[in-house]
C-alpha cells in the first residue's frame, strides 16, 4: 500500500521539492515516526537536508553534513543502515541546533542507493527510545529504492555536480594497484557493465513479476550451461568455478529473498536489486576472501538477471574494440568469459585478489590483470588507450605517445626474448664447466601444466594444491582430488611432480573449516598445523594422491614444518594411507619421496634429527624471508626493504645446504627468488643444484646457467660472503658483467 501511495504521489508531477515534502510526510505517517528527513549528496561530498517532516523547516537546505560526519554521514560513508534507540549518545552523533532535533532519541536511517552509489540518506526519528525492528528497516530500504529513482530521474541534484571528475579529461594518469596476474598489454578501454538502470520499481501485478523473475532465472541458467559446454571448459579449475557459479544460480535462499521483495510490491528487477543491495550491505565490508568471492558471484548473477529483465541487450560484441582492456569494479568469472577471448587483452579491477575466481580464469586465458586500482572506473572513459602492466602492478591511462611507443618496444623485446628462450628449450641446463642444474616449474592449476612442454622444464618442483580447495563451496571429495592429481601426473608424462599438501589458513580461508580470525595470519593456524589438527582432511588428501599415482612414483612435501615431530606425525598419516591402500589391494606408488618445505627458520637447527626422515628439502624463500626478517611478504610498504641477496639469508641457506647435501638429501629452492637470474646465480654458488620457479622464468635462468662457470662463482661467493655485511646484489651484478654471465 505504501508503495502504491508513493507511486501515486510521484506520478502527480508536482515539482520535485513538493514531491519530496509529500514523501517525508507519507513515510512519517506510515512508520509512526515524528520525523522523516531526506538528505541528498551534493558536490564536495556534502549531505544536504532536502526535505523534512518534523525537524525545523528552516533547516532545509541549510543543514549540511560531510560524508562521515554525524550519524547521517556515517550511513552514507558506509552505505549501510543504522538503527539506534539512543542516537544522541552514539559517539558519531553530531548535534545541529538549527534542526531542533534534541528532543528525538531514536533514529533509523538507510542509504539511498542507485547502481551501487550513495545518492543520499533517508532517516526517521522518534522521541521515545524505541528500537526499530528489521522489518521497519527493510521498509525504509524499499522506500529508499523508490526515492533513488525519483532523485536521479528528476535531476534534483545535477548529475554533473556529484560525478567524480578526478582524472577524466585528456591528462595521462597512472593508477597503482596490485598484480593479480603478470604480463603487459596495450589496448582500448571497455567499461564493464555500465550500470543497468531500473525504470520500473513498483509492481502493477505481483503475480506477473514473479513469473518474469522465474523466467529470467531460467534463462540465466541456460546461459551458464552453454558456457559449460564450450570445448575448452571440459575440465580443470575454470570448469569448477563455473559449476560453483551454477550452484549459486540454483540457490533457493537467495531466490526466496528476491521473491519476498517482489511480494512486498516491487517489480522483478527492483526485487533482484533489493536482494543484492541487502546482501551487499550485510557483507560488503567483509574482508573474508570467501565472502568477497560470493559477493562477486552474486553481483554477476544479479547483473545477468537485470539485463534480461530490463530487456537491455548486452553491448553488441561486434562493436567492441579489437584490443579490449576491460575495466570493472569487480567481476565474476562468467562475466569475463562473456567477452570474446580473441579480442581480450587485459583486465583492470577496482577490487579483486590474486586468488579471486576471475583472476584464476584470467590466468588461464593468459591475460594480465591489475586489481585494487582505486576509482579506476570513474577515471577512465570508454575507448581510452590503456596499458595494463601486471608486472609492475600499474595501469597507464591515456599514456603519452612516447610512453606508448616505449611499451610497444618493450612488448616487442619481450616477444623477441621469448623466441630466444624458446630456442633454449631443448638444450641442457648445464653450466660451462658441466655442472648440471635441475630446472623445474611451480604450478597450481591444470592449465599451468602445458608449460612443461613449452619451457622444457625437468618437472614440477612445487604443485600448490590449495586453489581447487578454495574455489569450491565444500571440501572436494577424495575422488575429485584423485582425478585432479591424476590428470597432473598424466600431463607430466613421466616427469617428476612434487605435490605440496594443503597450504591454507590465515588469509587463504576455506569456507568449510572454522578459522579463528587469526590476528597474525601468516604465523597463525595454517598449512601443516591445520593438517595435523584435522588429520582426516590431510589423510583424504594423501589418499587421493596415492590413488592418483596408481602405481607411479609419488613425491609429497609438507608445508611450514617447524618441528621434527610435525614431519613425523605427517609421515605417520602417510604410512597409514599406504597401508590402507595395500590392505585393499590397491596399487601403491613404486616409490614415495617425502620432503619438507623449509620456511620456518627454526628448522635450520633441527636438521640433524630431521634429515634421516626425509628425501628432500625445498626452500620456500617467500615465507622464509618474511619470518627471518619479521617482514610481512604481502605488505607493499615493506616490499623491497630487505634484500633476498643479504648475507643473512645467504649464510643461512649456505649453512643448510652444507648440512643437507652430504646427508644424501636433495635440496632445492622453490620461492620466487629461484626464478630471478642474479638470485639463482647466488643460490648455485652456495651449492643449490635444483630450482623451481614460475614457467616464465625458466628461459632467463637457463640462459644464465649456460653462460656460467660455476667453479668461479663458488670461489667468488665464498669470499663475498666473508665480507662485512651488505647486500651482494651489486657485487654479483659486477661479477656477472665481468664474466659475461647473462642475467
Ligand atoms: C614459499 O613460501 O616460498 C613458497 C614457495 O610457498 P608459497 O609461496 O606458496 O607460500
Ligand atoms: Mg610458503
Amino acid at each position: 500500500m505504501l508503495l502504491k501511495r508513493l507511486r501515486d504521489t510521484m506520478a502527480r508531477a508536482e515539482s520535485v521539492e513538493v514531491t519530496l515534502g509529500e514523501v517525508v510526510r507519507l513515510v512519517a505517517n506510515e512508520m509512526v515516526a515524528e520525523v522523516c528527513s531526506i538528505y541528498l549528496l551534493r558536490a564536495g561530498e556534502v549531505l544536504e537536508l532536502f526535505a523534512t517532516q518534523g525537524l525545523n523547516p528552516s533547516a532545509v537546505h541549510s543543514t549540511r553534513l560531510r560524508v562521515g560526519e554525524g550519524l547521517v554521514g556515517d550511513i552514507a560513508a558506509h552505505g549501510r543502515p543504522l538503527a539506534l534507540d539512543d542516537a544522541q549518545h552514539h559517539p558519531q552523533f553530531a548535534y545541529r541546533p538549527e534542526t531542533g532535533e534534541e528532543i528525538y532519541h531514536s533514529l533509523a536511517g538507510v542509504p539511498i542507493l542507485r547502481a551501487g552509489r550513495v545518492l543520499g540518506v533517508l532517516v526517521v526519528q522518534n522521541r521515545t527510545r524505541r528500537q526499530y525492528d528489521e522489518e521497519e528497516v527493510e521498509t525504509l530500504q524499499t522506500i529508499a529504492m523508490v526515492l533513488a529513482e525519483l532523485v536521479s530521474a528528476s535531476h534534483v541534484v545535477s548529475p554533473n555536480e556529484v560525478q567524480q571528475v578526478d582524472g577524466i579529461g585528456l591528462l595521462p594518469l597512472r593508477v597503482d594497484g596490485v598484480q593479480l596476474t603478470p604480463g603487459v598489454a596495450i589496448g582500448r578501454a571497455v567499461l564493464h557493465e555500465p550500470r543497468i538502470v531500473i525504470q520500473r520499481v513498483v509492481a502493477e501485478n505481483v503475480e506477473q513479476e514473479l513469473v518474469r523473475f522465474q523466467e529470467a532465472l531460467h534463462g540465466v541458467r541456460e546461459d551458464v550451461d552453454r558456457m559449460l559446454e564450450a570445448h575448452d571448459m571440459q575440465s580443470g579449475e575454470q570448469r569448477e568455478i563455473l559449476e560453483t557459479f551454477r550452484m549459486f544460480v540454483d540457490d533457493r535462499g537467495w531466490a526466496e529473498r528476491v521473491r519476498e521483495a517482489i511480494d512486498s510490491g516491487l517489480t522483478a528487477e527492483a526485487g533482484v536489486q533489493r536482494a543484492f543491495d541487502d546482501v551487499r550491505t550485510r557483507l560488503g565490508q567483509s574482508t573474508d576472501p570467501y565472502i568477497r568471492e560470493r559477493l562477486s558471484d552474486l553481483q554477476d548473477l544479479s547483473n545477468r538477471l537485470l539485463l534480461r529483465l530490463t530487456g537491455r541487450v548486452a553491448t553488441d560484441p561486434a562493436s567492441l574494440p579489437e584490443d579490449m582492456i576491460v575495466i570493472a569494479r569487480d567481476m565474476g568469472p562468467a562475466e569475463l568469459l562473456d567477452y570474446d577471448r580473441n579480442r581480450l587483452r587485459g583486465l583492470v579491477l577496482e577490487e579483486g585478489s590474486a586468488l579471486s575466481h576471475v583472476a584464476i580464469v584470467a590466468r588461464a586465458l593468459d591475460i594480465p590483470v591489475v586489481g585494487r586500482a582505486p576509482n579506476v572506473l570513474a577515471r577512465v572513459e570508454a575507448g581510452d588507450p590503456i596499458v595494463v602492466d601486471g608486472d609492475n602492478a600499474q595501469v597507464l591511462v591515456r599514456p603519452a605517445e612516447d610512453i606508448l611507443q616505449t611499451v610497444h618496444l618493450a612488448l616487442d623485446a619481450r616477444a623477441e626474448r621469448r623466441r630466444k628462450y624458446a630456442a633454449l628449450r631443448d638444450l641442457p641446463s648445464t653450466t660451462r664447466d658441466q655442472a648440471r642444474v635441475s630446472l623445474n616449474m611451480n604450478a597450481g592449476l591444470l592449465i599451468d601444466m602445458q608449460h612443461l612442454d613449452d619451457t622444457g622444464a625437468d618437472g614440477v618442483g612445487l604443485y600448490r594444491t590449495e586453489i581447487p580447495f578454495m574455489v569450491r563451496s565444500e571440501f572436494p571429495d577424495v575422488d575429485a582430488q584423485a582425478w585432479l592429481y591424476g590428470r597432473v601426473l598424466d600431463l607430466a608424462d613421466g616427469r617428476p611432480v612434487t605435490f605440496r599438501t594443503l597450504d591454507v589458513g590465515g588469509d587463504k580461508v576455506l569456507p568449510y573449516i572454522d578459522s579463528f580470525g587469526d590476528e597474525n595470519p601468516a604465523m597463525g593456524w595454517r598449512a601443516i598445523r591445520i593438517g595435523l589438527d584435522r588429520p582426516a582432511m590431510l589423510r583424504r588428501q594423501l589418499r587421493a594422491m596415492i590413488m592418483a599415482a596408481n602405481g607411479r612414483a609419488l613425491s609429497i612435501m609438507f608445508p611450514m614444518i617447524a618441528e621434527v615431530t610435525e614431519l613425523l606425525r605427517a609421515r605417520h598419516l602417510l604410512e597409514l594411507e599406504l597401508d590402507r591402500a595395500k590392505r585393499r589391494g590397491q596399487p601403491v606408488p613404486e616409490r614415495v619421496r617425502v620432503g619438507v618445505m623449509f620456511e620456518v627458520p627454526a628448522l635450520a637447527w633441527q636438521l640433524d634429527s630431521l634429515l634421516p626422515h626425509i628425501d628432500f628439502i625445498s626452500v620456500g624463500t617467500n615465507d622464509l624471508m618474511q619470518f627471518l626478517y619479521a617482514a610481512d611478504r604481502g605488505n607493499s610498504r615493506l616490499a623491497g626493504r630487505y634484500d633476498s641477496l643479504s648475507p643473512a639469508l645467504l649464510r643461512l641457506l649456505h649453512f643448510v645446504v652444507d648440512k643437507v647435501r652430504p646427508a644424501g638429501v636433495d635440496v632445492s629452492v622453490c620461492g620466487e627468488m629461484a626464478g630471478r637470474p642474479v638470485e639463482a646465480l647466488a643460490l648455485l654458488a652456495i651449492g643449490v643444484r635444483s630450482l623451481s620457479m614460475s614457467p616464465g622464468s625458466i628461459g632467463p635462468v637457463k640462459a644464465m646457467i649456460r653462460s656460467l662457470d660455476l667453479n668461479e662463482a663458488v670461489g667468488f661467493m665464498s669470499s663475498a660472503l666473508a665480507q662485512p655485511d651488505r647486500p651482494l646484489r651489486e657485487t654479483l651484478r659486477l661479477f656477472a658483467a665481468d664474466h659475461a654471465i647473462e642475467i
